[in-house]
């Protein structure tokens, strides 16, 4: 298929998605049924915001907690940062907490609306274009191009796009633009996210039940999987740091993290600051009595993989006030909203005492 294909096609791909979505829409919390009502803004925001890399899965549960605590744009932003930071615990991509609730108080500051225009969405703290889009679509029926990783796989391959990710993103986009009917926009929108994460999958996709398959270019050529085209990764640069365990009378010290940067404003077990090579105890809080643990946690982030190996002190007098902190009871621990890499160390630390 050229990619001038003529506009009766596109309206007739179009027409083919939605019918496909209306037999087949997944039943999400955050959504209508096709052809009903759109749901309020502020859920699909939050849905939005909650799905950024991050699989639908582990979004239900959270998803279900802040709407059942949280059940408007107005209640949100009333709530105390450490409230919505502990509840956000375990999602990770932390600055979206911190960008959801400062978008929830402008949103109330401004009457409680969230506009309905693109341009002024993607004004709003953490709303990029393809947020602002899906908002558009999804809560307000507009026509808008909406465009995730979903969107691009089924895109890159409908049209045979060879050109390599990301340089490709400009004319992917541009695709979608084009078969995005006017009417049914939202719909639309799911329709497309849901072929991907259904049928149009990255590996084995399932194109003799696609309902696209007799217009799509990478089915006619038998190579689907080839696309998207990617351009090679490089390596992620790899950081190092130590996590400090420190215990007294089963209690452990915990720190809470600078608002600015990589987890910030999150509980944490203490950690000097993260360097190329592996620091020891180049920043440990206080100078002697550290034990080696075995072992280390390893995480990646977008643009680093991150080693910490651990070690565990002992306090038995009160000397910990300057350094900046809180003791929190050991059989507790769950309780402190820690994001993901430190639970892990917490889990190993305790585990390796059992
Ligand atoms: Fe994807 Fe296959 Fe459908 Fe093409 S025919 S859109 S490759 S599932």
């Amino acid at each position: 298929m050229s990619v001038d294909m003529p506009v009766r096609t596109e309206a007739e791909i179009a027409q083919l998605l939605l019918g496909w979505y209306d037999r087949n829409a997944r039943i999400l919390p955050w959504r209508s049924p096709p052809g009903s009502p759109p749901p309020p803004p502020y859920r699909v925001w939050l849905s939005e915001i909650m799905l950024q890399q991050t699989t639908v899965a582990a979004v239900k549960p959270y998803f279900d907690l802040f709407t059942a605590r949280w059940p408007d744009v107005e209640a949100l932003a009333r709530a105390p940062d450490a409230d919505v930071m502990s509840a956000w615990a375990g999602l990770g991509y932390y600055a979206r907490a911190r960008n959801l609730l400062a978008c929830a108080r402008r949103i109330a500051e401004q009457g409680g609306d969230f506009p309905d225009e693109e341009a002024e969405l993607r004004r709003l703290p953490g709303i990029g274009q393809y947020t602002a889009a899906a908002i558009t679509a999804i809560a307000f029926g507009r026509r808008a191009a909406v465009m995730d990783a979903n969107v691009e796989r089924v895109i890159s391959r409908l049209f045979a796009v060879a050109e390599p990710l990301p340089a490709a993103k400009p004319r992917l986009y541009a695709l979608t633009d084009r078969i995005t009917p006017d009417l049914r926009a939202g719909d639309f929108a799911q329709a497309m996210m849901d072929l991907g994460s259904t049928i149009c999958t990255p590996k084995a996709p399932k194109c003799l039940i696609c309902p696209v398959h007799l217009y799509c270019a990478a089915n006619k050529r038998g190579d689907a999987e080839a696309f998207p085209v990617k351009a090679p990764k490089k390596p992620k640069p790899v950081r190092h740091g130590t996590i400090f365990w420190i215990e007294r009378d089963d209690h452990v010290w915990l720190v809470r993290r600078p608002d600015k940067g990589l987890l910030g404003g999150m509980r944490a077990l203490p950690t000097g600051p993260w360097a190329d090579a592996p620091p020891g105890l180049a920043d440990a809080p206080f100078a002697e009595g550290w034990e080696a643990l075995p072992g280390g946690v390893r995480h990646i982030f977008t643009h680093f993989a991150l080693e910490l190996t651990l070690v565990r002190g002992r306090i038995e007098k009160s000397c910990t006030a300057d350094m900046g902190g809180e003791w929190w009871r050991i059989d507790r621990l769950e309780e402190a909203g820690l994001p993901t890499i430190f639970a892990k160390a917490a889990r190993q630390i305790l585990k390796g005492a059992s």
